[in-house]
């Protein structure tokens, strides 16, 4: 009998939507107990468990998961004994050095014998210590973002992706610390069996996620004008080209790119298409 994949899951929090709807497009089911603790799917051999995500590398490095959808920010603070799998693309983020809006920056020496408030020590003791600055570090859950306005630090090192709950607390970013985003973490020593299953997840992920901003084009064109139409549909290897029942007319279907689009169509229309259909592309395959 062939042993299911355990996967750790942010229990609520941010990742927690984008980790589940990746299970989803990737065409796994998951049936979730009442109690959220636990999820078994019946389409594929996959588990997953809810956690909160600052247990997730923990949990995989022990063994008690196989994998775990956490991001790198939390992968590089606690530091155990993981793999990066993949790469997800979400969640991105930074970890920032941040410092009153008022203070004079001028260099990382602000930092010498100032007071860092943080949820991320391990990260911020390494960068400092790299640059050799002497600042105390204090560590804080929550909230971090409001240390310096009560006075209990000088500067914070937190996450930053927009930079608005800086500005909301008279901050300003001077240190860009790392980047971070979703990553698809494993266990070291996976069995071959479950090193299989992880191995499909991630070819069911790479399937969704190239689709992600890519459309499904067909339009109908003069067959004299094939060639200046096909010239501007790069797709996947080269456009289909069939031919319509009306004659001197065909069919050409390819791939865009979503960012392309406006700018394609245009110059589809010049160049003598006609009845332009753009669909969406559920998932892509090579
Ligand atoms: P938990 O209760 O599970 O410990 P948490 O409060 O530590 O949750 P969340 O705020 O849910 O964590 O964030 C989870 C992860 O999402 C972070 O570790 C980070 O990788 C990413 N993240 C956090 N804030 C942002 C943001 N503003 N934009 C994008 N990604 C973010
Ligand atoms: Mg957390």
């Amino acid at each position: 009998m062939q042993k299911n994949l355990k996967i750790a899951i942010q229990i609520k929090g941010r990742l927690n939507d984008d980790s589940l709807m990746l299970i989803r497009e990737s065409g796994i089911d998951l049936s979730i107990g009442k109690r959220k603790l636990a999820a078994s799917s019946k389409n594929f051999p996959l588990e997953a468990l809810f956690l909160r995500d600052d247990d997730i590398p923990r949990t995989v490095a022990d063994g008690v998961a196989d994998a775990g959808i956490v991001g790198e920010n939390e992968v590089l603070e606690k530091n155990e004994n993981v793999i990066i799998a993949k790469r997800l693309g979400f969640s991105k983020c930074r970890l920032s050095l941040a410092v009153p809006k008022s203070d004079e920056y001028r260099g990382l020496s602000f930092f010498e014998g100032k007071k860092i408030a943080t949820s991320y020590p391990k990260i911020l003791r390494k960068f400092l210590d790299e640059k050799k600055i002497n600042a105390d570090i204090h560590v804080i859950t929550g909230s971090v973002e409001i240390a310096p306005g009560i006075g209990l630090a000088d500067a914070i090192f937190d996450i930053v992706s927009s930079g608005s709950t800086l500005i909301s607390n008279r901050l300003k970013e001077v240190e860009t610390v790392i980047n971070s985003e979703a990553v698809l973490i494993k266990h070291p020593g996976l069995s071959k069996d479950k090193q299989k299953i992880l191995n499909e997840l991630i070819f069911r992920i790479e399937s969704v996620q190239r689709a992600q901003g890519k459309k499904y084009i067909l339009l109908n064109t003069p067959d004299e004008k094939i060639e200046d139409v096909a010239a501007l549909l790069p797709g996947m290897k080269s456009p289909t080209v069939m031919p319509l029942a009306e004659k001197g007319w065909s069919s050409v279907h390819s791939v865009i790119d979503e960012n392309d689009f406006w700018e394609i169509i245009g110059k589809l229309k010049k160049a003598g298409a006609e009845g332009i259909l753009v669909v969406p592309i559920e998932k892509m395959i090579f």
